[in-house]
């Protein structure tokens, strides 16, 4: 072979080394331990197991073991939710569709009363991307200091005002796809933007619509998403639009993680959670 057809490629090939055995060979042909015998196998030390505890645990045991609801008693259930609540709201404060999506990201792992502290300050200077990006990231900082993770926060905000304007004339966009393509911004997000600003009927699964999906046994599943096609399937399409808020209300107020208000519940008849103290 001339040096010209010596290629890299074949140089990678030809340099492999020899991996098949473990023991090297003396210079007198015995074979001498390789270095895995000489050092004894140090084995990783093991993985605390994650211990749930409390409603979480006794959540995930109960989904899939719970009987179903019938359509009768779903479609009674948001019956009396509706008629206990015509017109739910979410509680996040916002102004329009972009203050709306802004909350939303800042409400992460954040209570909405939290955030509506910090926001009502910030929308009153701030509630179009151009005039979050005239404020810049330091100054909206200042103003959110006080929700947690705040500076990721302040960089998603400002880096989704420049997207807003850059790609979409500085709207919130109505889609799915394009909501989620946001810095920051997830299904949820896209949820709630796309149900409470455009009037779509979607759900969006907190840890509260999480919580009584799984308990009562009215949607049943594993992560946030089972349950929110769950919903989707079973809930009736006039009760749509307003289900997630009607759930939200519920788990925040009524059934409440550690101790449900089960005696003053709406659906207490319906609830299938074997630990309901009525
Ligand atoms: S009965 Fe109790 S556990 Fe069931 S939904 Fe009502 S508050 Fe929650």
């Amino acid at each position: 072979m001339s040096l010209r057809q010596y290629t890299h490629t074949m140089a990678k090939i030809t340099r492999k080394p020899l991996l098949k055995s473990r023991s090297t060979v003396s210079k007198r042909g015995r074979n001498l331990p390789g270095p895995s015998a000489a050092a004894p196998k140090r084995n990783k030390p093991a993985r605390k197991p994650v211990v749930k505890t409390g409603p979480a645990l006794r959540a995930k045991k109960s989904v899939g073991a719970l009987r179903r609801w019938t359509s009768a008693e779903v479609r009674e259930a948001f019956s009396r939710f509706q008629k206990a609540n015509p017109d739910p709201k979410g509680e996040l404060e916002h102004l329009n569709p972009y203050t709306l999506l802004v909350a939303v990201v800042l409400s992460a792992q954040a209570t909405d009363a939290g955030v509506n502290k910090a926001t009502r300050a910030l929308f009153a200077v701030a509630d179009t991307p151009q005039k979050t990006l005239a404020l810049g990231e330091e100054k909206l900082r200042d103003y959110i200091k006080t929700i947690g993770l705040y500076r990721t926060k302040a960089r998603n905000v400002i880096a989704i005002s420049e997207k807003l304007i850059r790609e979409f004339g500085g709207e919130v966009p109505r889609t799915r796809a394009e909501i989620e393509s946001l810095p920051g911004a997830g299904r949820k997000t896209a949820n709630v933007v796309l149900n409470m600003a455009f009037g779509e009927r979607t759900i969006a699964v907190d840890t509260h619509v999480f919580r009584v999906g799984n308990r009562t046994g009215l949607a049943p599943g594993n992560t946030p998403l089972e349950v929110e096609l769950e919903l989707e399937r079973v809930v009736p399409p006039e009760f749509m639009l307003h289900a997630h808020h009607w759930l939200i209300l519920h788990g925040r107020y009524t059934c409440l993680a550690r101790k449900p208000r089960c005696e003053v519940c709406l659906i207490n008849d319906l609830c299938r959670w074997p630990e309901k103290t009525v």
